[in-house]
């Protein structure tokens, strides 16, 4: 299929940001976004066209039953001034897998690579410079079908938005806080939860306020049937570091199968770490916790890559974790995976994808 490309007027382009260290996350959008309708069973039209508002019927399905999915990657500028993304591939076979799961129609993964590049080569200058900023990119496809019977939309509408965004952790690497829910969960196995759709954030959002009202950053979810078992912290997966071996919890479908995640996993082994995919509770947690085993927890993904967890707060007890500070090994994680994102490090495992613009 053709990608046609309708470029902004000069004299309508958005303007850059002016200091890229204050740019707040996904607020800022770049000049162009691309789009393409899925009608009469084929996706069609596939353009780049200047950033606008949707025009949607209000009786869109999307608006009603919740039929819309999305991505999150990144576009890093190397010091030679070109423009690469991070596993890019594994973003587009989870963009697919979500379509299928939510009764959405896939986007081919190679057509996803034309159509980011198609959006990157147009809007290469809205890549930022700095260290540690980068471009976000935002797939997403909603059901525009306006129709109020309860059914898979026939109608949907394929879209990416980019916009510059500052080095996650612009103020220093900081642990975060973290409030074990034991009353609200994220997403059952058999739910949705291994998709990356619209519903999931939703019903995040109430246990993540009542944490922040009680001074947490994040949530860390348990189980949906026992609410026993870790399963994510806030829209990040989760790691322990129980004295030199590394814990996570197995991909049973309720979670979702983070890039990060996966490079923490290969990069881990790969240093000759013991990386153990296994349930695991929340007393094993806090017992682990208070003996001292329990050597750092972090979360994984594409924003903060690396988010060290400091303290947790269960059954309205906290807990310092180590020594409340960045522990060892989420700093070596860190490191390893922004120097490749960067170019500043070896990439061994062939992570890196040139863009070609
Ligand atoms: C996107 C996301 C992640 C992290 O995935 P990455 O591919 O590493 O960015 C983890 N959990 C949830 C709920 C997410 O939405």
């Amino acid at each position: 299929m053709e990608i046609r490309v309708q470029p902004v007027a000069p004299d309508k382009r958005r303007p850059k940001p002016k200091d890229e260290s204050k740019l707040i996350f996904g607020r800022v959008f770049s000049d162009h976004m691309f789009m393409m309708d899925f009608r009469a069973g084929a996706w069609q039209d596939a353009r780049v066209v200047p950033y606008q508002i949707l025009g949607l019927d209000p009786a869109a399905m999307v608006l009603h039953y919740g039929q819309g999915i999305f991505e999150g990657l990144k576009g890093y500028r190397w010091p030679n001034g070109k423009i690469h993304l991070f596993r890019p591939e594994k973003n587009f076979e989870r963009f697919k897998r979500s379509a299928l799961r939510m009764c959405m129609p896939p986007v081919d993964v190679d057509f996803q690579f034309r159509a980011v590049e198609a959006l990157l080569k147009i809007d290469r200058d809205w890549v930022p410079h700095s260290l540690g900023s980068s471009l976000y990119i935002r797939p997403t496809m909603i059901a525009s079908e306006p129709h109020l019977g309860v059914r898979p939309a026939g109608e949907y509408l394929y879209y990416i938005i980019t916009g510059p965004v500052a080095a996650y952790y612009a103020e220093g690497f900081n642990p975060v806080k973290i409030y074990v829910s034991d009353e609200y969960v994220r997403a059952v196995r058999g739910g949705v939860g291994e998709a990356k759709t619209m519903a999931n954030y939703a019903s995040s959002l109430y246990a993540a306020e009542m944490a922040k009202k009680k001074g947490f950053t994040q949530v860390l979810w348990l189980d949906g049937i026992e609410r026993r078992f870790i399963e994510e912290v806030g829209t990040m997966n989760i790691f322990f570091r129980i004295k030199d071996e590394l814990v996570t919890p197995p991909l049973t479908g309720s979670i979702l199968p983070g890039v990060t995640r996966d490079s923490v996993i290969e990069l881990a082994r790969h240093w000759g770490i013991t990386v153990t995919e296994r349930p695991i509770s929340i007393d094993e947690v806090i017992d682990a916790v208070k003996s001292g085993n329990m050597k750092e927890i972090f979360g994984t993904g594409t924003a903060a890559v690396i988010s060290p967890v400091g303290e947790i707060s269960f059954k309205d007890k906290n807990h310092t974790v180590g020594n409340g500070g960045v522990g060892e090994w989420s700093h070596r994680l860190y490191d390893e995976i922004v120097g490749i994102q960067y170019g500043e490090k070896e990439d061994p495992f062939g992570w890196i994808y040139p863009v070609k613009v």
